[in-house]
């Protein structure tokens, strides 16, 4: 195995990936395990260095030959400091200086940052956005996570915590949000927003998965609710290409599944609601990486 070798970490909810990834971005080994999110927080950090270490021996490399550590986080990050601020779905983890903890241990070099971020990292350097200066990553999931590039560095915001699309507005009123926001597009089209409404609409409890094979054998109703979601994406993506002028808008997470259900109507949006110019430069395609964008990402960092 060659030099410049980097370690990726994907810290999700469920489960933690870890991979080891050359300088192209080549996931040369990888690790995963269940994220112990109940066990509390000292457990889950044991699992990380315990799964570092494993890799490293794995590997059959010496911890001089590999460059650096880079975790990608499901919340957000201080990643200058290496603080989390905390996550939304596991509990425990409020400011908790995981860069810190991880270098002392591990007597290694640690970079944090948000998810999404180490996702738009990956697209735009090794995946769909290749080539492109200027990009907007999406994540349609449970949440709606944002990441974006700008000029080929990730734009981070005054307190890191730039990106957060799911929590643009679509509406003057609506629902309350997690977040505190009204009419968050997240309220709407989060997972389980969408599951609500086919609920709803269709009269019983069903998969994304099967409202996408409805969909695409011609229900009416299924499809009226991936138009739906396409069309307020829309509507908060409207505001992003006039205010950024990307490139790219580079679409993943478990919802972009859906895809063309989905990607159909918004593109069809896009090209009538932002400004002429702008809507004609952008393209919006899904994300190319797939599962390993999380660790390509955070190598990255
Ligand atoms: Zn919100």
């Amino acid at each position: 195995m060659s030099k410049h070798v980097k370690i990726g970490i994907d810290l999700g909810g469920t489960r933690i990936k870890l991979g080891l990834v050359d300088a192209k971005g080549k996931v040369l080994l990888r690790r995963e395990k269940d994220t112990p999110s109940r066990q509390g927080r000292s457990v889950i950090i044991d699992t990380i260095v315990d799964n570092i270490e494993a890799a490293i021996r794995d590997s059959g490399l010496r911890k001089k030959d590999i460059s650096g550590i880079g975790i990608g986080v499901p919340g957000p990050v201080d990643s200058r400091r290496g603080i989390i601020h905390y996550f939304p779905n596991i509990k425990g983890w409020n400011n908790v200086p995981l860069k810190a903890i991880l270098e002392r241990r591990l007597r290694m070099k640690v970079n944090l940052d948000n998810d999404v971020n180490a996702m738009a990292l990956a697209e735009h350097t090794f995946g769909a956005g290749k080539g492109t200066e200027n990009l907007v990553c999406l994540t349609l999931g449970t949440g709606v996570g944002g990441g974006i590039i700008i000029n080929g560095r990730i734009y981070r915001g005054s307190t890191m915590l730039a990106g957060e699309i799911g929590h643009i507005p679509i509406n003057e009123k609506g629902p309350r949000c997690n977040c505190r926001g009204i009419a968050c597009l997240e309220r709407y089209i989060g997972n389980r927003y969408i599951l609500e409404r086919a609920r709803k609409s269709l009269g019983r409890n069903i998969t994304l998965e099967h409202l996408s094979g409805l969909a695409r054998k011609g229900n009416k109703k299924a499809n009226a609710i991936w138009i739906d979601v396409g069309k307020k994406l829309a509507v908060a993506l409207t505001g992003v290409v006039n205010l950024l002028n990307p490139d790219m808008i580079v679409i993943g997470g478990g919802v972009s599944k859906a895809g063309d259900l989905i990607l159909g109507p918004l593109r069809k949006e896009l090209r009538a609601r932002p400004m002429k110019d702008q809507a004609r430069r952008v393209r919006v395609v899904r994300a190319k990486l797939g599962g390993d964008a999380g660790i390509i990402g955070a190598s990255l960092l």
